[in-house]
């Protein structure tokens, strides 16, 4: 989470609404046909520099000018082979967990720095890149928006982690949302298509591509944590591979064409794996942030995720929930007040509470009813807590009201082990980082994970991020990816 998001939808919506004014027919880039659009090349243009300013402030560009000017080069020089050499292409790596790509109008194209460590060369980055090209140029991109110009708007969701829970706001409203529709198979197949053909064409070997959507299949199958990631935008990998093989080998037949895997991992070494600590950082069922010094356990063997909204938790398989956010505004004398009005805005009921002091800090534990999108009828335990700089925060537990005997314990000790951080404290939470170890006899993807790894990333994944099957043990002398704590 980050200290105040700033809101997001109101400015592009706006931007958005202008676009309906100027229904057109224009020309395919890609397919060369005449179509309906909403959208000039020069609004493109204009809603791809607005969906810019607000990946950069929502998302934040990652830092590291290097690898920026080297995914941008790779880009530009795919741009350049495409059906739309002339657009203003802009490509950002953006500082964010997630294994996603994505594309604004214009072209503007994100890749997230997550997506990276399970890249095995420059040949599968440049295949992604290549694909979202292509929902620029064929216009997919543009046609997405426009289509939620239609009054869509309201169905846009990222990936349903919990259901929306007012008072908690949620990340539908954010214009963000927008870039998080999913494409329609056929344009899924055309943008693969797409990427393997600029790919080639500027040198690159397209085998990238399917490669790729191999690795993506199995992430899939490993994961099912609710991340809006491009499994989610970009549906059904494994079905696209055996599409998108025989075109890349028919590219390929013949040619030298480039995978750089040596130059690519140069590039990732050091790259900051999993979250940020800057925006606060799992491990493990705890969440800390050294910028706003605070800690919190979650319940054991929950799942816990952070977004710059707000950090969720849930028990695996089961409709019980925590939520901690910074209360925006508050309003009231005391705690007890700020809390009782901030639940009571969001439609909750007090049923109890009472003030009392977590780890040293001003708080007031309550317990309401209310109703939630998609769970019903709810029984909530919170904690409203208060910083010495007069942050507040909410952490909550809930579940439907039958199941609330049940999540209320294990909420309530949750809630109380919400503690300040000192400053060294803080100070000593470093990121997790790519890094790489050279295989040594008798080494396994299980032992290496513990080992070198030291339990950060589970054998599964490390095989996953090395290209490798799991069954197939490494080979000793080999260079391998790890994540090291940095
Ligand atoms: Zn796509």
């Amino acid at each position: 989470m980050s200290y105040a998001p700033r809101p997001l939808s109101t400015r592009l919506t706006a931007a958005v609404a202008l676009l309906a004014i100027a229904a057109a027919c224009a020309t395919n880039p890609v397919t060369g046909q005449r179509e309906v659009s909403l959208m000039s090349e020069a609004q493109e243009v204009s809603i791809g520099q607005q969906v810019d300013v607000d990946i950069r402030n929502e998302m934040g560009v990652y830092d590291d000018p290097e690898l920026q000017r080297y995914v941008s080069d790779l880009g530009v020089r795919l741009a350049k082979v495409s059906h739309r050499p002339q657009l203003p292409w802009h490509f950002t790596v953006v500082d964010n967990a997630a294994i996603n790509a994505f594309a604004a109008p214009g072209g503007y194209i994100y890749i997230t720095r997550g997506i990276l460590a399970y890249m095995q060369d420059e040949a599968e980055l440049v295949g992604v890149l290549g694909h979202e090209i292509g929902h620029v140029t064929a216009r997919h991109a543009a046609q997405q928006y426009t289509r939620a110009t239609g009054g869509t708007l309201g169905l846009i969701a990222l990936g349903i982690f919990v259901p929306a829970a007012r008072p908690f706001g949620d990340l539908a409203s954010t214009g963000l949302g927008l870039l998080f529709l999913k494409y329609g198979r056929d344009d899924e197949l055309q943008s693969d298509r797409l990427g393997v053909e600029y790919g080639a064409a500027a040198g690159w070997d397209p085998l990238g591509v399917p490669r790729f959507l191999r690795t993506l299949s199995r992430v899939s199958e490993m994961s099912e944590r609710g991340v809006p990631n491009w499994l989610s935008t970009h549906p059904e990998p494994a079905s696209r591979v055996e599409v998108a093989r025989p075109l890349a080998e028919a590219q390929a037949a013949g040619r030298e064409l480039a995978r750089n895997r040596e130059a690519y991992e140069r590039r990732i070494d050091g790259v900051v794996f999993g979250d940020n600590p800057k925006d606060g950082i799992v491990r493990g069922n705890a969440f800390l942030h050294p910028v706003l010094r605070f800690a919190i356990e979650f319940p054991e063997g929950w799942e816990v995720q952070n977004t710059p909204q707000q950090v969720m938790a849930r028990a695996p398989g089961q409709q019980r929930y925590m939520l901690l956010q910074i209360v925006q505004k508050p309003n009231g004398r005391d705690i007890e007040q700020i809390a009782v009005n901030h639940m009571t805005t969001g439609g909750f009921q007090r049923v109890s509470g009472e003030r009392t002091r977590i780890n040293g800090l001003d708080a007031y534990l309550g317990v309401y009813r209310g109703a939630i999108e998609g769970l019903g009828q709810v029984g909530m335990r919170t904690g409203h807590i208060v910083m010495p700089d007069r942050t507040v925060y909410v952490v909550a537990g809930f579940a439907p009201q039958a199941q609330y005997d049940a999540v209320n314990p294990v909420a309530t000790a949750s809630i109380q082990s919400f503690r300040q951080l000192t400053r060294q404290q803080a100070e000593e939470i470093r990121p997790n980082r790519l890094d790489f170890y050279t295989v040594r006899a008798g080494d396994t993807w299980q032992s290496i994970a513990q080992g070198a790894s030291r339990g950060l990333v589970t054998a599964p994944t490390l095989a996953i991020m090395n290209g490798a099957e799991l069954d197939a043990q490494p080979r000793t002398g080999t260079r391998i990816r790890i994540v090291v704590v940095g």
